[in-house]
């Protein structure tokens, strides 16, 4: 059971507008995308399909490791939604 003050169990939504989550939403672009996989390496979020490419399994990421695969996409195709 959770404290008064534990804030674990609130919506997702109500933490965000509350400024206590530091996540983002991934997106591909998927004409750009080569297929590397890099983003799937960096990120837990991001599986690949049978061919390479990448799904991004989970909505948010925390913005630092989004910042992290964003810069390092030798193709640029990740972005930030
Ligand atoms: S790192 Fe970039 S190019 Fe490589 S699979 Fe991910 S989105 Fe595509």
């Amino acid at each position: 059971m959770s404290s008064p003050t534990d804030r674990s169990d609130r919506p997702d939504a109500t933490r965000r507008r509350l400024g206590l989550v530091d996540d983002t939403t991934l997106a591909v672009d998927r004409v750009a995308c080569t297929g590397h996989g890099v983003c799937a390496q960096l990120l837990a979020q991001v599986r690949l399909d049978e061919w390479g490419y990448p799904i991004v399994d989970h909505a948010s990421v925390p913005a630092t490791e989004a910042d992290v695969a964003i810069r390092l996409c030798p193709a640029r195709a990740l972005y930030r939604r």
